[in-house]
């Protein structure tokens, strides 16, 4: 449970959105989202990997940004894809609005 994430200079992001519209991803191409995902380093909304298309690990990955925080609601943990860890981040502050997922609407 130690803190051991050694990418926490990615951490560009210190104040979460007021609120988000969605997966990015799946607003782009008309996908269903789970649950939401930010990316810590470039604000970069996309969804869980319970979701189909899994665009916050595509991201991690394409866009080599290895930070994500969620953006579910009660929730702060975050996750480093490079060290495969939940962290909390102090520095991040504020809570996000997020609607309803589309998959679990139907
Ligand atoms: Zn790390
Ligand atoms: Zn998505
Ligand atoms: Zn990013």
């Amino acid at each position: 449970m130690t803190n051991s994430c050694t990418h926490l200079d990615h951490v560009l992001i210190s104040e979460l959105p007021g609120a988000v519209e969605g997966c990015e991803g799946c607003l782009a191409s008309g996908g269903k989202w789970l649950h939401l995902r930010i990316c810590l380093e470039c604000g970069y909304v996309g969804c869980c990997d319970g979701s189909p298309n899994r665009h916050a690990s595509e991201h991690a990955e394409t866009a080599g940004h290895p930070i994500i925080r969620s953006l579910e609601p009660g929730e702060d943990w975050c996750w480093c894809y490079l060290d495969q860890i939940t962290m909390r981040i102090a520095s991040v502050h504020g809570a996000t609005r997020i609607p309803p997922s589309p998959l679990l609407a139907g």
